[in-house]
């Protein structure tokens, strides 16, 4: 890292204790830096880097609310505004129970550059609870979610601040986060919350977004190499709304998912995973891979190691931070892996993205690869705005090429700066000169 960034990142640990994840992504993004600033003393003398490393505002507020027993329970409910340079806060909320203020603080962080990137009107924020959803009713999440909203809602709207799913928040916790915030404000206002269901202001590919964002973004790679899915062999982590979709469409593409994970283990089925039993398996019945495996003879639950072991062509963590380390990195580099691309949020450690590097193996930041979900939020505040709605087709075009340009945006952003083939790079650097020009122009806020 260039010294004088290195100045601000020991600022920024001294400031933020604690918080292992945020540092790990503001030092992500320092590093791509150093040309930046040399390049432009402007950005220093206006301390941008310093201003967008301290969120504009965090609030911290008690959730509690009663569950199937009678028991009061109290969770901790965060919403970060980081940044609102570009339009207001975007970005989702996380219901898990590791989520504290460094996972969602180095997420709003993330969302900054990711939402820059896409080139449309979005400020970066995140949110979240330490509320588990895993094994509760619909009635427990239903009361959670209202009790959230019911101090969330001051703090957000259409022209400030617009949450949408994460890990934990579908479709279900959507419907009753915009139930409860329709009900406090007595407005119908579509545009404060994206991830709708299509019936009531949702958009369509919302669900589908993050990962066919995420498999755009690698055929644009394959085809920069001159390749495409045709015969390739993909193994993608997790089996949320991110892994879920990122298979349907690897498969209309052309290539076979090999192996597929979530919590509790990893599947391999090598004539190519069955997106309907998994689908049927994730998504309705909120069941685990061992139950897919019991209905696809011809597949095998991972006994040893991680579905990283399993040879591939193409790499998508598409499950959690941090799920890729060192280790992972170097089997799949040493199997043969071609092309890693982030479908989840920094599930990638530093150390694992050296290793990709130094093996010759191209690597997408989550901050591009994956902003097809938040783009196509964006699509939804536009199309509520305009109180329209589109089709299907036209909204997948739109995605395609917003996928497309970010891609050709990194890489002519690190061509421009020497780095040629670094997606790092060209994503740090692009999504910050994006963010850091107009807190120039807006002066010092
Ligand atoms: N949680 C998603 C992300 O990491 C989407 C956020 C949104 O749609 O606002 O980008």
């Amino acid at each position: 890292m260039d010294s004088s960034l290195q100045v601000l990142f020991d600022q920024v640990v001294g400031r933020n204790p604690g918080e292992a994840e945020f540092h790990q992504a503001v030092a992500e993004v320092l590093e791509s830096l150093g040309p930046v600033v040399t390049k432009h003393p402007e950005y220093t003398d206006a301390a941008v880097i310093q201003r967008l490393c301290e969120p504009e505002r965090q609030i911290i507020f008690r959730v509690p609310w009663v569950d199937d027993r009678g028991d009061v329970q109290i969770n901790r409910g965060f919403r970060v505004e980081f940044s609102s340079a570009l339009g207001p806060y975007k970005g989702g909320l996380r219901f898990h129970p590791t989520v504290y203020l460094g996972i969602v603080k180095f997420l709003g962080f993330e969302q900054i550059f990711k939402n820059a990137l896409t080139g449309l009107p979005i400020g970066g924020g995140k949110g979240g609870s330490d509320f588990d959803p895993k094994g509760r009713s619909d009635g427990e999440v239903m009361r959670f979610c209202q009790s959230f909203m019911t101090e969330l809602y001051r703090h957000i709207g259409e022209y400030t601040d617009v949450p949408a799913g994460d890990i934990g928040v579908g479709g279900r916790e959507i419907g009753y986060l915009f139930g409860q915030y329709k009900r406090i404000t007595n407005r119908y206002e579509s545009g404060m919350l994206t991830g709708k269901g299509l019936t009531w202001g949702g958009s369509q590919v919302r669900k589908e977004a993050t990962g066919y964002g995420t498999v755009f973004f690698v055929e644009e790679m394959l085809k920069a190499a001159g390749e495409s899915y045709d015969g390739k062999r993909v193994v993608v982590s997790g089996s949320g709304n991110v892994a879920i979709y990122a298979i349907e469409k690897i498969t209309q593409l052309g290539g076979t998912v090999v192996a597929v994970s979530d919590s509790s283990g990893y599947v391999v089925e090598e004539s190519g995973i069955d997106l309907a039993t998994l689908k049927d398996v994730k998504e309705v019945e909120r069941g685990r891979v061992g139950d897919y495996v019991a209905r696809r003879p011809d597949a095998r639950l991972g006994t040893s190691g991680s579905l990283w072991d399993v040879p591939t062509d193409i790499a998508l963590p598409c499950a959690t931070q941090n799920e890729l380390d060192e280790a992972a990195a170097a089997t799949l580099a040493s199997n043969g892996c071609r092309i890693v691309a982030e479908g989840a949020n920094m599930p990638t450690t530093s150390a694992a993205i050296r290793v990709l590097g130094d093996a010759g193996v191209l690597f997408a930041p989550g901050k591009a690869a994956n902003a097809g979900g938040v783009a196509t939020s964006a699509l939804e505040m536009q199309q509520n705005a305009s109180r329209d709605s589109w089709t299907f087709e036209h909204t997948e075009r739109r995605l395609d090429e917003i996928m497309r340009g970010i891609h050709d945006r990194c890489l002519a952003t690190a061509d421009e700066y020497g780095l040629p083939g670094d997606y790092v790079a060209g994503a740090n650097i692009a999504g910050f000169i994006h963010v850091a020009d107009a807190m120039l122009a807006l002066g010092l806020i």
